[in-house]
C-alpha cells in the first residue's frame, strides 16, 4: 500500500505503541481523507480534524494529518463513533470518513484471537479503499484559529488555568478538579 506524505504505517505504529485493528483502521481513514483533499500534512494550522471518539485510530490521525490536540485543530466530541472529520480551514471544504459495513461487519467480534487480529490487520491494510471505508465530501463552516486565552490563577492551588475553564466559587475564582472538592464539602452555616 501507498505512504502518504511520508508518514507510514510503520511511523504510526513507532508513535501509538502498538499495532491494532483500531490503528490500522485510523490510518486508513487518515490517508483517505488527505487524498480526498488533495492535502499536504498540516504544518500549522492549515487543516482541522474532528473525531468522534478517542481510540488508537486517533494516534494516526494526528500523525497522518497534524491535527494534534496539542496544536488545537483536533477537536473531540465524545460520541463513541469511529468517524473522522477533516477540512480545510481557509475553505470549509470538508470530508467525513467513516468505516465501511463490511468492515464492521468483521469487526463484530469485540475479542479477537490473536490469529483474527493479525488477519483484521492485513485485511485493513491490502484492502481497496471502496472496500474498508465510505468517504463524503462535505461543506463546513470556516473555522476559527486557535485562541490564545490569558489564564487566571486559581485562589486554591494557586496553578494557572485557562479563562474558559475557570469557576467561580463563592465569589472566588478556582479551577475545576479544586471547585469539586469544595462543592463536595458540606457548606458552612447551612
Ligand atoms: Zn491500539
Ligand atoms: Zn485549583
Amino acid at each position: 500500500m501507498s505512504t502518504h506524505n511520508e508518514i507510514t504505517i510503520e511511523d504510526v505504529q513507532r508513535f501509538h505503541g502498538h499495532v491494532c485493528p483500531g490503528l490500522v483502521l485510523g490510518y486508513r481513514m487518515a490517508t483517505a481523507a488527505m487524498t480526498a483533499l488533495g492535502c499536504t500534512r498540516s504544518g500549522d494550522e492549515e487543516l482541522t480534524a474532528i473525531v468522534e471518539n478517542d481510540a488508537c485510530g486517533v494516534d494516526a490521525l494526528q500523525l497522518v494529518t497534524g491535527c494534534t490536540m496539542g496544536k488545537g485543530n483536533l477537536f473531540f466530541k465524545d460520541y463513541g463513533k469511529m468517524i473522522f472529520t477533516v477540512m480545510k480551514r481557509n475553505t470549509g471544504e470538508a470530508v467525513r470518513v467513516a468505516p465501511s459495513r463490511e468492515q464492521d461487519a468483521r469487526r463484530t467480534k469485540s475479542t479477537m484471537s490473536p490469529e483474527d487480529r493479525q488477519k483484521m490487520i492485513q485485511w485493513l491494510l491490502d484492502s481497496p479503499e471502496k472496500e474498508v471505508l465510505t468517504i463524503q465530501k462535505i461543506a463546513m463552516e470556516p473555522q476559527p484559529y486557535a485562541k490564545i486565552r490569558t489564564s487566571i490563577e486559581c485562589t486554591q492551588c494557586y496553578e494557572l488555568v485557562m479563562e474558559s475553564r475557570i469557576r467561580v466559587h463563592a465569589g472566588k475564582y478556582v479551577c475545576i478538579p479544586c471547585a469539586e472538592i469544595l462543592e463536595r464539602q458540606p457548606r458552612s452555616g447551612s
